[in-house]
């Protein structure tokens, strides 16, 4: 017997055939004696109608401002989830399972107060724990806890799978499956590379720098979470028939099992290619070479919320000039200009270059510490490519190269198969 979470995104629960079908998923672990408790997401595109309401209300009302409390938000968006708890529960209890549902603040799952992106702080397991030795099923509502100011709060936008992941932890489940509408995590997207393979193993430490690029299987924070706690992940999908075979294994469900790397026994050198679009790269040139410029450059940028990404400085000839580049979202460039500008006098540069419209592509895999030549093969594949590179970076897990956007499929399909990650 084992515990186990259960979590079921937006297009899993989008209607009542799809909450019938979530309902048959949880039965068989009913049936096979486990305890459960399930994690749902609002019905997809509910939240966004949600957000919608809210952001237009004050324009409906001719208000001179667009602002809203945002506590009121987090009561409006977090009924998403309010809904889809109590149909599940409804549907379990009509095929005969003991089950109830469970909103955030009954558990309670303790939030800090940042409404609208809160992180979970503390959550009481005892109850549910309880109720699970009991025979009954959890059904709770993702994306939601309560302030310190006795309000709801939800958790930023993705945030159930970050709700399982901390529920899983809280109640020391032995597995936290997320069921989702792909039925794994690949080795890059498949919709570039129809070899991409699906992984039957991912470390945390993998599947983060996949996640923080863009391969939006998981919220980011669900897997640090994860990582953080050692909660054994599953992706998989809840489009297959609950009750084809294998599907209640307990070892080797089908789907990616995110784990703790010495989990992983046959460690290939790459784990997987990611990449993330709508980059931009800033040069300061001429810049003077000496202590505090880096502080004067990134303290102000980070003031202004600008997220800074790879920066590239080099070393100057003389110890009197030198050049800076760095990357920011693409959205984010005009901004990020002007606040330099800003600080011209401060930081002591000749001129700004920048460039939109650029994609960074990332190798990833824990095998790389171990082997050398990882990033020469990746350089050289890319050259006969006729792909240039404008800026590398690299940490002991992943190598980051920035390229024009327009080579962005042809790059990734290249470093994919450079690395023998083509399914055969
Ligand atoms: N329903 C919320 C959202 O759409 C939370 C989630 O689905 O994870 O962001
Ligand atoms: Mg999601």
């Amino acid at each position: 017997m084992a515990r186990i979470v259960m979590k079921f995104g937006g297009t899993s629960v989008a209607d009542l055939d799809r909450i019938k079908n979530v309902a048959r998923h949880v039965k068989r672990e009913v049936d096979a004696g486990h305890e459960v408790a399930v994690v749902v997401s609002a019905m997809s595109g509910k939240t966004n109608e949600l957000v919608g309401w809210v952001q237009n209300t004050p324009k409906v009302v001719g208000a001179n401002s667009p602002f809203y409390d945002a506590r009121e938000y987090d009561a409006v968006v977090a009924s998403g989830e309010q809904v889809t708890s109590g149909l599940l529960a409804i549907a379990l209890q009509a095929m005969d399972i003991n089950a109830r549902s469970w909103q955030g603040w009954q558990i309670p799952i303790r939030t800090d107060n940042a409404h609208g992106a809160a992180r979970i702080l503390e959550i009481d397991g005892s109850d549910i724990i309880k109720r699970m030795g009991e025979g009954q099923v959890a059904v709770i509502s993702g994306f939601q806890g309560l302030g310190p100011d006795n309000r709801i709060a939800t958790l930023g936008r993705g945030g159930s799978d970050t709700s399982a992941v901390a529920i899983a932890a809280a109640v020391k489940a032995d597995r936290c499956d997320i069921y989702t509408d792909v039925d794994g995590v690949y080795t890059t997207d498949p919709r570039i590379v129809p070899q991409a393979r699906r992984l039957k193993k991912i470390a945390f430490e993998e599947m983060l720098e996949m996640a923080s690029l863009g391969a939006k299987v998981l919220q980011v924070r669900s897997v640090e979470l994860a990582m953080v706690h050692k909660v054994r992940t599953f992706v998989r999908s809840s489009f297959e028939d609950p009750d084809a075979p294998g599907m209640g294994d307990l070892l080797n469900p089908p789907g990616t099992l995110i784990c703790d790397e010495e989990e992983i026994v046959e460690q290939e050198v790459v784990t997987g290619i990611a990449y993330a679009k709508d980059e931009a790269q800033i040069s300061l040139r001429r810049l003077s070479d000496r202590p505090g410029v880096s502080a004067a450059i990134f303290g102000p940028l980070a003031e202004s919320h600008i997220n800074v990404d790879m920066i590239v400085q080099n070393i100057s000839e003389d110890g009197s000039k030198t050049d800076m580049t760095f990357t920011v979202p693409s959205g984010d460039v005009e901004k990020a200009i002007k606040v330099l500008g800003e600080n011209k006098q401060k930081i002591g540069y000749d001129v700004i270059q920048n460039e939109s419209g650029l994609v960074k592509v990332s190798v990833i895999g824990i095998g790389m510490r171990s082997h050398a030549g990882v990033a020469a093969t990746a350089f050289r594949a890319l050259a006969e490519k006729g792909i240039n590179i404008k800026a590398i970076t690299t940490s002991e897990i992943k190598i980051s190269i920035l390229i024009d956007g327009p080579y962005a499929e042809l790059a990734v399909r290249t470093l994919h198969s450079c690395y023998g990650l083509d399914k055969s």
